[in-house]
C-alpha cells in the first residue's frame, strides 16, 4: 500500500462550518498546507463568486466539488422545474469558481409521498435535464450515493450500484460529465462496494472520495460521523480499491460532527492532517 499523499488531501469546509466562514476555510487550509477545498454553494453566494474564486487563486487551492444541485424529487411540475432550474445555475457557479465538479445529493421523496420509484424516475429525468448543460459548460455531475438510512429524506440513491446503473443509463460508455463520488460513511457496509468501484472506474467516472468513519454506535444520524480511525471502516483499503480503480483525485475530508464543530478549525485540520496519514 503507497502512503497517502498529503497534496491529495483536502477539506470539505462542513467539516469546520461551526467554526470557519468560508474566508477563514481558505486561509486556514493555506496556513496548514491543504491544496484542496470543497464549498457549499450558499457560501460561495454569501462571500461572492468573483472574490470566492480570487481568495481560492491567490491561495492556490483547488475545488475538487461545489455542493450541491439537488433536492430532486418534488410534489408538482413546477418545483421540479424549480430544482432542476437551481440546479443548472449550481453549474454556472461551478464554472464560475473553476471548481471540477458539482455533487448532486438527489433528495428523498417528495413531502406526504411514498412513491420510492416516482421519487426516482424524478431523479432520473432531473439528472438527464441536467447533462446537456453540464457537456456545454465541461462540468462534471458527481452522484453521491447516501447510507440508506437517508432513502427518505437526503437520497433515493443509496448504492454504488444504483449510481453506476443511472450513470449507465444517462451516459452509457461515454462518461464524460457524469460521474460518482464515494463517500466511506455512505458506502463501507456494502458488500458489492469493491466490485462497484471497479465497474466505475473502468468507465473512468470516478470522481470523488470522501473520508469520514462510521463509529460502531453512532448516536445521530446526521451529526455524529467519526474522524478517520475513530470508528470501524477499513479505510486503506477502500482507499486502495479507489486509487487502483485508477483514481487520482482529492480524498475529501466531510465531516458533520456536533463533537468537531466543536473543536477549533486548526486543531480539526491537525487532527485531519495527521489521521489521513496515520489511518487512510
Ligand atoms: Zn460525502
Amino acid at each position: 500500500m503507497k502512503p497517502t499523499n498529503p497534496a491529495r488531501l483536502a477539506l470539505n469546509t462542513v467539516t469546520v462550518k461551526e467554526r470557519w466562514n468560508l474566508r477563514q476555510a481558505i486561509e486556514g487550509c493555506a496556513r496548514h498546507g491543504l491544496r484542496g477545498l470543497a464549498v457549499w454553494r450558499e457560501d460561495v453566494n454569501a462571500l461572492g463568486l468573483a472574490e470566492t474564486k480570487k481568495l481560492l487563486d491567490e491561495h492556490r487551492l483547488a475545488v475538487p466539488a461545489l455542493i450541491r444541485g439537488g433536492p430532486f424529487p418534488a410534489i408538482d411540475a413546477a418545483a421540479r422545474k424549480a430544482a432542476i432550474d437551481d440546479a443548472l445555475r449550481g453549474i454556472d457557479e461551478a464554472v464560475a469558481i473553476g471548481a471540477q465538479s458539482l455533487l448532486l445529493v438527489v433528495g428523498g421523496l417528495p413531502a406526504g409521498s411514498r412513491d420510492l420509484a416516482g421519487a426516482r424516475a424524478m431523479v432520473r429525468d432531473a439528472i438527464a435535464a441536467m447533462l446537456p448543460h453540464a457537456r456545454a459548460a465541461g462540468m462534471k455531475l458527481a452522484l453521491e450515493p447516501l447510507h440508506p438510512m437517508f432513502c427518505a429524506d437526503k437520497s433515493v440513491i443509496t448504492s454504488l450500484e444504483q449510481a453506476n446503473d443511472l450513470c449507465d443509463e444517462l451516459e452509457g460508455d461515454s462518461s464524460a460529465n457524469l460521474g460518482v463520488v464515494i463517500d466511506a460513511y455512505q458506502t463501507w457496509w456494502d458488500p458489492m462496494l469493491e466490485r462497484e468501484i471497479r465497474r466505475a472506474g473502468r468507465h473512468g467516472r470516478l470522481l470523488g472520495l470522501h473520508l469520514d468513519d462510521w463509529h460502531l454506535a453512532p448516536a445521530h444520524m446526521s451529526l455524529d460521523r467519526g474522524m478517520m480511525g475513530d470508528g470501524v471502516i477499513e479505510l486503506q483499503k477502500a482507499r486502495g480499491w479507489v486509487e487502483d480503480a485508477g483514481f487520482a483525485g482529492f480524498a475529501e475530508v466531510e465531516i458533520f460532527s456536533g463533537h468537531w464543530w466543536a473543536q477549533p478549525g486548526g486543531d480539526v485540520l491537525d487532527t485531519c492532517i495527521a489521521r489521513h496519514r496515520a489511518t487512510v
